[in-house]
């Protein structure tokens, strides 16, 4: 078990676009491991690869529902519904922002043993989902939030 150094907020990496996983590697099985070990480290409920520094399509999940989601090279394929509330990021840490995301999502991905996987998910899910999904190509949660960020009143969901 490893904890990694998590990249925040103003760090160049977190605003690359990251490679496709073409095959399964040890290393990148570590690197998943790793994200794991980190993720519940910090208490998130979800972390991307290039938050701990790694540009590939590599994203875990966990919203304790009782599955731990890898999605490799993941891809939104339906979207629906509207939610709107408060979000954060590990990679931000402290602080939170309102953000309007769709309610449900349906995604495709590999799992961890590069077998195609689709995973449907609402309301918390959905929104990690799509959380998630952004850092892959860049993109931050702040960047959506028009009214400003808060500092955290509590220890919630940091993604
Ligand atoms: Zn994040």
């Amino acid at each position: 078990m490893a904890i990694r150094k998590i990249r925040l907020d103003g760090d160049p990496i977190l605003r690359k676009e990251c490679k496709v996983v073409d095959k399964m590697t040890p290393r990148l099985q570590t690197l998943i491991e790793d994200m794991f070990d980190t993720m519940y480290d910090a208490n998130g409920v979800g972390l991307a690869a290039p938050q701990v520094g790694i540009l590939r399509r590599i994203v875990v999940i966990d919203v304790q529902d009782e599955h731990q989601y890898v999605l490799i090279n993941p891809e939104i394929v339906e979207q629906d519904g509207e939610q709107t509330g408060d979000e954060g990021c590990l990679s931000l840490p402290g602080k939170v922002g309102t953000v309007t995301r769709p309610n449900h999502v349906v995604a495709k991905a590999f799992d961890e043993n590069m077998m195609p996987i689709t995973v449907e998910g609402e309301g918390l899910l959905a929104r990690a989902i799509c959380h998630e999904l952004e850092h892959l190509d860049g993109v931050l949660y702040k960047d959506h939030v028009t009214d400003g960020l808060r500092n955290a009143e509590d220890s919630g969901e940091q993604e």
